[in-house]
Formats: structure tokens, sequence, C-alpha cells
């Protein structure tokens, strides 16, 4: 049985970090998560006039991990473990700030100095309580590195950023399992895939209008769509429409408490306390500089 859509929700504009805009699916008044997933922005696309572009300065994370896949422009990355560098276009960085991290996510100062196009997203996924105080772990990947998901459709293009896929395995060691993809469809194109039975499958239809679930939903751009039950995740295109492009996740959902304050997630309340706490008295390290 292939899976129908459960749930579609759009997604919001808001600002972040030193006020860039992003479109974010979640959380919204409407979609609090999409558990075990906790956020989800996209920055862009947009073109940014010299000296424009913002960034996210130094600030700390604790009790999940953030996931960064850039399409255009670029990204430059400081933490607290000691790792700097820049992603480029089709590049991925996993992080993991389990007991607490420090960093900054900043234009390089090229991209700053000139201005230009922008595009990426950002994914925040949690930790169960037992994994939430592991080491922080820092992963990347060069846009060669990112797996390609072999199917008989011509017509589709699926890059692998974490999991696996129709035999396709990512560079990416997940804390639990977890599938991250990128699709582009062409018009006319379908594709089905298998998943778990017990992993909660997602959309996030970020460029045309996609045709979703056993009986091809209609989703618009800016659209996140989450699929029942089923053994199959069916996606398409209509053959007059525009190519699309969309983001899949998919994972067992945690179904623990999440408390949550800006930049930690925890189980409880007095879990973030200790968290700010901790942060203000520098266990979660300081970014090295000069
Ligand atoms: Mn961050």
């Amino acid at each position: 049985m292939s899976r129908a859509i459960s749930r579609v929700v759009a997604g919001v504009r808001k600002k972040e970090g030193a006020g860039f805009e992003v479109r974010r699916p979640f959380p919204t008044r409407e979609l609090a998560l999409a558990d075990p997933f906790l956020l989800l922005d996209e920055f862009g696309p947009t073109n940014n006039a010299p000296y424009e572009a913002k960034g996210a300065p130094d600030h700390p994370h604790r009790g999940f991990e953030t996931v960064t896949y850039m399409l255009v422009g670029d990204l430059e990355h400081r933490d607290s473990m000691g790792h700097a560098g820049v992603m480029g276009p089709g590049g991925v960085q996993w992080m993991t700030a389990g007991s607490g991290v420090v960093h900054s996510e900043m234009p390089s100062k090229e991209r700053f100095e000139k201005g230009g196009p922008v595009h990426g997203f950002q994914l925040w996924v949690n930790l169960p309580a037992d994994l939430k105080m592991i080491d922080p772990n820092y992963q990347e990947l060069q846009p060669e590195q990112v797996a390609q998901i072999e199917t008989e459709a011509q017509d589709a293009q699926g890059r692998l950023i974490a999991g696996e896929a129709l035999g396709a395995r990512g560079a990416i060691e997940t804390t639990l399992p977890t599938s991250y993809q990128h699709w582009t469809l062409q018009p006319g194109s379908v594709v089905e895939l298998p998943f778990p039975e017990g992993l909660d499958v997602s959309a996030y239809v970020f460029k045309g209008t996609a045709l979703l679930g056993d009986d091809a939903r209609r989703v618009p751009e800016g659209s996140f769509a989450m699929f029942g039950r089923g053994q199959t995740v069916r996606m398409g295109v209509d053959a007059a429409a525009k190519p699309v492009d969309l983001l899949l996740l998919a994972a067992a959902p945690l179904n623990e408490p999440v408390a949550r304050r800006g930049p930690f997630v925890m189980n409880t309340e007095d879990e973030l306390r200790q968290a700010v706490v901790d942060y203000r008295a520098g266990r979660m390290g300081y970014i090295p500089r000069g």
C-alpha cells in the first residue's frame, strides 16, 4: 500500500539570526514539530546586495542536531570544537550539538563584500532523552560526496543528504535512523520509494507543485506534507506543470516531551534552565579567534 497524505501545512515567512528572511514550514502556530524534526528553515532564494548578507553570529545549541544544506551561495561555520570552514553549493553540514556547542553561521567574507544569490536549508533533528548530553560532533560533506539515488525514472534526480534510499547509502552517520533526500522531478515524472513502516515520512515542496501520496494530492510550493502509514511513498509532477524540487524527511518519532527555548531543546523546564546556566558559565565553550 502506498502512503496517503495525512496533512498539509503552509510555510510561514519569518526573520531569523541577525535578520535574514526564512520560509518556515515548522515550527509555526499550526505545526509545532514533525517529531523528531524540530525546525525546518528555507533561507532564500534571495539575492543580496554587497554588504547586505546576514548570518547568525556566535550562539549556543544543546540537546539536538542542526543540519545545513546549501544549494546556492555559501555559509562560513566556526565552532567551539575548533571547526572552521566554508560550505559551498551542494554541501552538507551535520552538527550534533549534544551537551553543548557555540557556533557562528555567517556569509563568507567574499559573499558579504560582493553580494549575490543564496539559497539553503537548516533542519533541526531532536535527540532522545538518553542521548541529549552526548559529546558534540561535526560532519560535513562536499557536494561530490552527496550520494545520488539511482532510479529508473530518467526525469527524476535524487540526492541523498543522509540515510538510505533504493540501495544508496549516505556518508553521514546519523545518530538515529534518519533519511534526508532532495529530489528534482521533471514534468510527467513519477517516483515510488519504499520506506520502513516504522518511519514517519514528510515532504517540503520548495519549487513547483508536486503530486504526492497515493491519491496524487496537489501540494504547492512552500507547503509541508505529511504521509500516513504504508509501505511506499509516491511523488510526481503533472505533465503540463513546471519542474518540482522537494525535500523528503523520514525518521521514527521520539514521542518524548519537548521543552524548547531558543537554541536549546530538552525534555523539561529544569533542563532548559540548566542549559542557560551552563552556557552563561562558559561550559559550552567559546569560538577560538585570531
Ligand atoms: Mn546555529
